[in-house]
């Protein structure tokens, strides 16, 4: 079973063609800059490893996804698109319509569209990827949309409403909808098999750190908390982004004139965070720069690290018993000083990792936890690729 996985930003494509036989990635590639003259359309041969590229201008989807099927074509790894057994999106916002992956129908494009209002930076990039992959393809074969918010659907009411007049809410659909579900999904579900214990019965706290992050709370393998709200704003500071803060602030900045209306999205989404305390959004810059001594890296550091310790300590009181904390992203798999100064001073919740293990360097899953350890503390390599390639094999299986 060959299924494609698309990941189609405002001016950009991501694909990933998967061999569901044993998971394998045939081939990768992304088309750039679309609506550029300096567009391009690059392909991946994995088994081969070799690179296929086509640059000129491509105006818009329609001449994007052209550009990729071409360069399937002249890979010789597919001789037309009609021979995928499926093809999986990536769609950043379900709102409160869809609470499981879904077959593309003309309602679920609707509803896709209806959802725009809350995600205006993804959600058109989406549905153009979706309209033009669909021409490409042609009409038999199927296409999934796999959503980043469903897995969180499952959070109490209690826990994804804002205490905020409820008629409001309710008319305009302002609530906790949370992001990075299908890598809190997939890392868990990882984490569940490695550990031996059945999904179902899986108690996590799971910590997704890239540029965007959140964490997660997974009771018997069910989102029941997580950071991001109606936005991937919320929660944990991350590299441009703020993360929680006293709404206050932006009311005291307007009324002194120094934030308008307008800049109130940039100011909170692309100047704060890392970025805005120290001028690096780059963890790996962070942490270089606090080696050499300078003493806002250092901070910034530590406010990243201790926003995700209290986070830690909040979803241990939701959960109860935690079988694992559950590290992945950029900074999660690769940033051994956070996972370090993050679990620092937890031994009393049983949380306790062991420093060699946790600087040893390695590319898979694995356990950072010394021996006697209640909660394990493991990182997992996450995979939003392969878990909406393997959602979307579920859907058409079941159709
Ligand atoms: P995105 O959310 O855009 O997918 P990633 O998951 O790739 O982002 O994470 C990007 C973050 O991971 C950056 O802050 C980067 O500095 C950090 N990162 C990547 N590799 C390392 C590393 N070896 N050490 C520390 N941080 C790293």
């Amino acid at each position: 079973m060959k299924i494609l996985v698309l990941n189609s930003g405002s001016s950009s494509v991501k694909f990933q063609l998967f061999d569901m036989g044993d998971n394998r990635v045939i081939a990768s590639g992304l088309v750039e800059k679309i609506g550029e003259a300096s567009s391009y359309a690059k392909l991946k041969d994995v088994g081969a490893d070799k690179i296929y590229e086509e640059r000129a201008p491509l105006k818009d989807h329609h001449e994007g996804l052209e550009a990729m099927r071409r360069l399937f074509v002249s890979s010789n790894i597919l001789h037309d698109f009609s021979e995928l057994d499926g093809i999986g999106h990536r769609i950043v916002h379900g709102g409160e319509s869809f609470s499981d992956s879904a077959l593309v129908t003309p309602d679920v494009i609707a509803k896709i569209e209806q959802n725009s209002v809350l995600a205006p930076l993804h959600n058109p990039g989406h549905l153009a990827g979706i309209k033009n992959a669909m021409h490409e393809s042609g009409k038999k074969v199927p296409h999934v949309v796999v959503f980043d918010t469903v897995f969180h659907q499952t959070i109490p009411e209690y826990a994804y409403r804002y205490a905020l007049p409820f008629d409001l809410c309710k008319r305009l659909h302002i609530r906790r909808y949370g992001f990075h579900g299908t890598s809190h999904h997939y890392v868990t579900k990882k984490a569940a098999e490695y550990l031996g214990v059945p999904y179902e019965k899986f108690n996590a706290v799971s910590l997704h750190l890239g540029n965007g992050a959140s964490a997660c709370a997974v009771q018997g393998g069910k989102s029941v908390d997580t950071s991001m709200g109606l936005s991937p704003l919320e929660g944990l500071i991350m590299g441009t982004r703020s993360g929680d803060m006293d709404p206050a602030v932006l009311t005291y900045l307007l009324n002194l004139g120094e934030l308008t209306a307008e800049g109130i999205d940039a100011f909170l989404n692309k100047k704060s965070g890392l970025l805005g305390i120290c001028g690096s959004n780059d963890m790996r810059e962070v942490v270089a720069k606090m080696h050499e001594g300078d003493e806002r890296a250092h901070l910034a550091f530590e406010m990243f690290c201790y926003r995700i310790k209290k986070y830690i300590g909040a979803y241990y009181a939701v959960l109860g018993r935690v079988d694992a904390v559950v590290f992945t992203g950029g900074i999660g798999e690769n940033a051994p000083y956070s996972r370090e100064k993050i679990c620092n001073d937890l031994t009393h919740m049983g949380i306790k990792i062991d420093h060699e293990l946790n600087f040893a360097a390695s590319g898979g899953i694995r356990d950072l936890s010394v021996p006697d350890a209640a909660v394990k503390t493991l990182v997992v390599p996450t995979n939003e690729e392969l878990e909406i390639a393997l959602e979307t094999k579920r859907v058409i299986e079941n159709l």
